[in-house]
């Protein structure tokens, strides 16, 4: 199945044994000068630019007076060990340069090479290196091995932030030519199209007609899918894999539904239908802002009173972190809601409020668990208060499903474990590291499913349901094990009116 071989799963995580550069062939392919052109940045076409040195010091330099915690970073560590073995793409692979700390580093010794005292007349003693061209092409590939999870960021004793030092690092490289293919298209599609899959307008219309269908054919409901309908409540934003892929869609039929319980209008937007935001992944505030903006733009000419966002890991760290910064102020918007607000604090809402009508046994058939995404876990809060990140998902959950088992402790919440496809690194051309990263996830979900009978794995992020449905195979699992928690919400939610017509039909049938 595999032209590398796939980690033995453990029952408790095994530190592996370290091997230097065996993950060095792995870097994923490097955008074109079209691609690159499009977001900001000199073309370079898999060539470094001219004058590229220069470049990439007086963009570091940039940075490290413009973000202070950089420079903290820069220079606090004190080597003590403490992240070494919570990277999963360390787990994974056993390359030593997977250590956060050693990550970190690939930058930090060009930055005391240039700028600090006793790395410009002392090099070798502390650790600092002349800026090359081998040490440009190591930056490309290790700093496309770390997701931007920040797992390692927990367990810091002075919480050096390596997904910041990637994101600094990415964003130096894309300006000296060397940026992401995967990342930088994707982004180019949102631009010319509006979401990251380059679905066109029409296509987005006819499949939100197709799932009305669906869904009227299953339930005798109406639920209705609208589009760019002026003055419209609630603006969803959501991940473009949920207007079509499996598990995602069904989870966007569950927001249908509650929407539809609830009775509020809303609408999805031809213009800004898409909530994921690469800008994060490759570090760049000005690509973040201009994705962000088109939302904004969408919100005001539909008129809405209120934005939600769909299940969508970074989309909701980007909207809950930055989406103020980035594309406010959002004082248009009816100051009664959350802006933005979390599809699950919506659905948890109408639960407190009674308004949904559940059965639980419809989804008896499954034993679900629960997979944390790292950034929801570690850089929001999906209600008002601390935890509710945790909470919220597991209260629905439970609310809709009888049978439930968290996995280990010490793989959930803020210690949970990423996918292994975050941080734009879900791309074919990265598949080892994608499936070697999966394994602390994948030896967690194991012993769930030996200890408690778990069958399916439940997520709230586009890149976790689309990683795992192409991981789970590779360690003996099924792809159709990962589920969507508004695909749980969907199978329980009973609508008024539901199966009306094939009761009369029965009726009928039965005085005949
Ligand atoms: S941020 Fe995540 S992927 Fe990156 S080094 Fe830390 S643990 Fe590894
Ligand atoms: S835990 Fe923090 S201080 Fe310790 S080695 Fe890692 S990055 Fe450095």
């Amino acid at each position: 199945m595999a032209d590398f071989e796939i980690p033995e799963t453990h029952e408790f995580p095994v530190i592996p044994t370290v091997m230097e550069g065996v993950m060095s062939h792995s870097a994923p392919y490097v955008a074109k000068a079209e691609f690159q052109e499009q977001l900001g940045f000199p073309g370079g076409g898999g060539e470094l630019i001219e004058g590229w040195k220069e470049v990439f010091l007086e963009k570091l330099g940039d940075m490290l007076g413009k973000y202070r915690s950089l420079q903290v970073f820069m220079d606090i560590c004190v080597k003590c060990g403490a992240c070494t073995d919570k990277c999963h793409y360390f787990l994974g692979t056993g390359d030593a340069k997977n250590m956060p700390v050693a990550r970190q580093d690939l930058l930090r010794k060009v930055y005391r090479r240039y700028f600090t005292f006793a790395g410009k007349y002392f090099p070798k003693l502390v650790g600092a290196v002349d800026l090359t061209e081998e040490i440009i092409d190591e930056m490309y590939s290790y700093f496309h091995q770390c997701s931007e999870c920040r797992r390692c960021s927990v367990f810091c004793p002075y919480g050096i932030d390596t997904a910041e030092v990637t994101m600094a690092a990415r964003d130096i490289l894309s300006h000296i030519g060397k940026g992401q293919k995967y990342s930088n298209e994707i982004i180019g599609k949102v631009y010319k199209i509006g979401n990251n899959l380059g679905l066109p307008e029409r296509a987005l219309a006819d499949t939100l007609e197709g799932l009305e269908e669906e869904v009227e054919e299953d339930t005798n409901v109406k639920v209705r899918f609208p589009m760019d309908e002026k003055g419209a409540d609630i603006l969803l934003v959501t991940p473009s894999a949920d207007f079509f892929a499996e598990p995602h869609v069904d989870g966007l039929i569950g927001y249908a539904k509650v929407f539809h319980a609830a009775g509020v209008s809303w609408t999805v937007s031809s213009k800004a239908s898409e909530a994921a935001n690469f800008g994060l992944f490759i570090g760049n505030y000005e690509n973040m802002r201009q994705i962000s903006l088109r939302i904004r733009d969408a919100a005001k000419e539909l008129g809405v009173k209120r934005i939600i966002f769909g299940e969508c890991g970074h989309a909701w760290r980007v909207a809950y972190s930055f989406l103020n910064t980035l594309a406010g102020p959002w004082d248009f918007l009816d100051p009664n809601y959350p802006v933005p607000q979390h599809i699950l604090d919506f659905t948890s809402d109408c639960l407190d409020r009674g308004i949904l009508n559940i059965d639980k046994s419809e989804n008896d058939w499954m034993t679900l668990t629960f997979h944390d995404s790292c950034n929801i876990a570690r850089a929001t809060r999906i209600g008002s208060y601390p935890g509710s990140q945790f909470t919220i998902p597991r209260k629905v959950i439970k609310a809709v499903c009888n049978n439930f088992y968290d996995m280990a402790p010490e793989t959930i919440h803020d210690a949970t474990f990423c996918c292994g496809g975050g941080g734009g690194l879900l791309t074919d051309d990265l598949i080892e590291l994608r499936i070697k990263g999966a394994l602390p996830r994948m030896e967690a979900l194991k012993n769930v499913i030996e200890d408690k009978g778990v069958t399916h794995m439940a997520a709230i992020c586009a890149i976790c349901k689309s990683q795992f449905t192409k991981t789970l195979p590779y360690y003996g699992m099924t792809m159709d094990q990962i589920v969507s928690v508004h695909q749980l919400v969907s199978s329980a939610i009973i609508l008024e009116g539901q199966g009306d017509e094939n009761e009369a039909d029965a009726d009928t049938e039965e005085a005949a």
